[in-house]
């Protein structure tokens, strides 16, 4: 039952994702107006804005002009709604739960931004950081040390700064934006110094192969720019839930030697 309630959950807090990802870039309060039809502007009534169920019933059309809804939408929905079950199903209810739905929330948000426009928003990286420092004491992934988070932060970020730098000097153009180094500065407020590392490696080889693929079936070409948000975002994620079950399976592991060894 619990599970449901969390992807319920999930569901309404992506179509607030939704609205986030269209206002948050404009500068657009994420509070009013309501939402509304992005071409004919008439207000959705509650009944229409149901996440997903609206979308079906509608048959991806606005009730009023009749104009097409982006599937983005139910998509975003959808992927929020299963990501906090996966959050629940994993942590349970804990500080980590906790944890891992804001960071989850801010990094579906950031990923699609980048997707549409390219870039990250400050007030979105910036918040994270700060966001990341406060939540340090109770966060499991980096010890509780509230050390490890702002080591994490000014790792990733001088990290990223000396490789963003090698790389315009080399290809005598941005390889790196700002924006990235702040969102991985960020994740590193979460993760700690190790993982932060451990998630930039991850970033770049899910980039690259994303981005191999993507050459070889001719979407793209190899000067085109990809956001690397998204992967930056995956790979943090990835990271926070690998770190939760090395660290529980450790802890198993020494649990069980030391029942072993009082056994005897
Ligand atoms: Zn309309």
């Amino acid at each position: 039952m619990t599970e449901i309630f969390f992807f319920v959950i999930g569901l309404f807090f992506g179509s607030f994702a939704n609205v986030c990802i269209r206002r948050i870039p404009y500068n657009k309060s994420i509070v009013l107006p309501a939402s509304h039809c992005p071409k004919c502007l008439i207000p959705i009534r509650w009944k229409d804005n149901i996440p997903i169920v609206s979308f079906l019933m509608l048959k991806g059309k606005c009730r009023n002009c009749k104009a097409n809804i982006s599937l983005e939408y139910p998509i975003v929905e959808l992927l929020t709604g299963l990501y906090f079950l996966l959050s629940y199903l994993s942590f349970g209810i804990s500080f980590s739960l906790l944890i891992s739905i804001i960071l989850g929330f801010y990094l579906i948000v950031i990923s699609f931004i980048d997707m549409h426009l390219k870039i990250v928003p400050d007030i979105l990286s910036v918040s994270l950081i700060f966001i990341g420092i406060i939540l340090s004491p109770i966060n499991s992934a980096i010890k509780y040390s509230f050390l490890n988070s702002i080591t994490g932060i000014c790792f990733a970020g001088f990290f990223l700064l000396t490789i963003s730098y090698i790389g315009s000097k080399i290809y005598k153009k941005e390889v790196m934006g700002g924006g990235d180094i702040k969102l991985l500065a960020a994740g590193g407020g979460f993760l700690g110094i190790s993982n932060i590392f451990h998630a930039f490696i991850t970033a770049c080889f899910i980039g690259g192969f994303v981005g191999l693929v993507l050459i070889l079936f001719k979407k793209k070409k190899s000067s085109d720019f990809i956001p690397f948000g998204p992967y930056i975002s995956i790979s943090i994620i990835l990271i926070f839930f690998l770190s939760h079950f090395i660290h529980i399976t450790l802890l198993n592991l020494i649990n069980s030697s030391i029942d072993m060894f009082s056994a005897r």
